[in-house]
């Protein structure tokens, strides 16, 4: 047998076209052997296939059959010799279409990849030269190793590799073969990817690949081509701060501040439009490809379930009385007094148990009130939220004209007004999903002033 170049050439093409000819030349004879000549109502003789038209009785007149009934001479007739022939022409074709494969790659060439993708064993994983590697005697005296012979299972398996490794399979049959890897390994393809279970309708969505778990040969995850590779990065230790610019929780537990390294926007299309009941299903568009190694391997569309939502109605509003109460606690507001600076403080960082007991985000607009009067207002942004070196939060506050005099003269009969701030909650969101929970706090609350000695406030 001659043997092919490594890249595929003209002769590739012409054994692919004039191999699938053959097959479909092949198939349509098959068919008008087997099919082909139908009784159609026609009384013939099942043997010499005489017609019987004029002919009373079951006996026939040509050759003497007689046909144990009536419906035996309608029947179909079916030409099996020329049936075989041309059956074993289509098969001729399909040689021709795997002759390049073949030569290049031994005779496991000849499975169709949809046969492997479903029944090589899939256990050991998309590297494939390590199977091979692992039946090599090890080198001696600078000759090359010796390749002991593969069990046919070991060399389908490689060849099932080969072929989605190679991009020789369609996304379909790689992602059977993925599918039934990954499932051995205790993971998913839809394990690899997390999406933000609501979202914005209209607004491309955060995807994050997930380390955990993942078997070490996915070494990132992509979505069409034009988008890069999602790959593994480093967990940063402990106690480290996010990099300048990172969304940050506006009150609560400090959380991994990793989400971004990780995570990259795709493009998503309504499957179905929202009403006020019911949010519209949002699916991801571009189509997911697997990096195993250096190859990126398409496997079709992802299917995540996505929770579309119109703005402002994305986080879900928890207004509860409960949570109120667990929120006033652990916002807990206060005057600081320090010398001659008063500012308000809200939060007991601290009391992360506190937090936890709420499974919410916490945006917050605060007001202060006494008599009707304004004296002064704040909102918390995630700008102004410095790491967890104090217990507590500075609240960004503005004075009204004489509003600090007037609390000062009579703070019994202030108060701080403390509104959730949903909307500025869902912007947050929006950068940082993963780590944020899409519940909001939407309640209202009011204490009276209280004040804080500080210890010396650290310049
Ligand atoms: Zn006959």
């Amino acid at each position: 047998m001659w043997t092919m170049t490594g890249t595929p050439g003209i002769l590739d093409t012409i054994c692919l076209y004039v191999g699938c000819g053959i097959v479909i030349l092949g198939l349509i004879f098959v068919w008008r052997a087997l099919f082909g000549d139908r009784g159609k109502g026609r009384r013939r003789c099942p043997r010499c296939w005489y017609d019987m038209a004029g002919v009373p009785g079951l006996r026939c007149p040509e050759c003497g059959r007689e046909a144990a009934r009536e419906a035996h001479l309608t029947r179909t007739r079916r030409r099996w010799p020329g049936a075989m022939v041309w059956a074993l022409v289509m098969v001729l074709g399909y040689g021709g279409i795997v002759t390049p494969r073949v030569s290049r790659h031994g005779i496991e060439g000849v499975v169709p990849t949809t046969a492997l993708v479903w029944w090589a064993r899939a256990s050991d994983g998309p590297d494939a030269r390590s199977v091979l590697d692992g039946t090599k005697t090890p080198s001696w005296n600078g000759i090359a190793p010796v390749a002991r012979a593969l069990l046919w299972r070991e060399r389908l398996q490689v060849e099932a590799w080969r072929r989605v490794l190679a991009g020789e399979a369609w996304a379909w049959q790689s992602r059977a073969l993925i599918e039934r890897w990954l499932k051995a390994k205790g993971s998913s393809i839809e394990r690899l990817v997390e999406v933000p279970r609501r979202w914005r309708t209209g607004e491309a969505v955060m995807v994050r690949f997930v380390q955990r778990g993942t078997p070490p040969e996915v070494t990132g995850i992509a979505f069409g081509p034009s988008m890069p590779v999602l790959g593994p990065s480093p967990i940063p230790p402990p106690g480290v701060p996010p990099p300048p610019g990172s969304p940050r929780p506006l009150v609560g537990p400090t959380r991994s501040p990793n989400a971004r390294d990780l995570s990259a926007r795709v493009e998503v299309v309504t499957l179905r439009p929202g009403t006020a009941s019911s949010p519209a299903q949002l699916k991801i568009r571009d189509a997911l490809e697997i990096e195993l190694g250096g190859a990126r391997v398409p496997v079709g569309k992802l299917g995540a379930s996505i929770d579309g939502y119109e703005r402002g109605a994305v986080l879900e509003r928890v207004n509860d009385r409960a949570t109120n109460e667990i929120v006033c606690e652990a916002l807990n507001p206060r005057v600081v007094v320090v010398g001659s600076e008063r500012f308000v403080v809200v939060s007991r960082r601290s009391e992360a148990k506190i937090w936890e007991s709420a499974d919410i985000e916490v945006g917050v607009k605060l007001r202060m009130m006494l008599d009707g009067r304004l004296l002064g207002t704040g909102s918390a942004a995630t700008d102004h939220i410095t790491a967890g070196i104090h217990d507590y939060i500075e609240v960004p506050w503005t004075w009204e004209a004489g509003g600090m005099e007037a609390m000062l003269a009579s703070p019994e009969k202030a108060k701080i007004e403390l509104t959730g701030d949903p909307e500025a909650m869902e912007e947050q969101y929006m950068n940082d999903p993963f780590e944020l929970r899409p519940a909001a706090w939407a309640g209202k609350f009011q204490v009276r002033v209280r004040f804080n000695s500080l210890r010396a406030r650290q310049p």
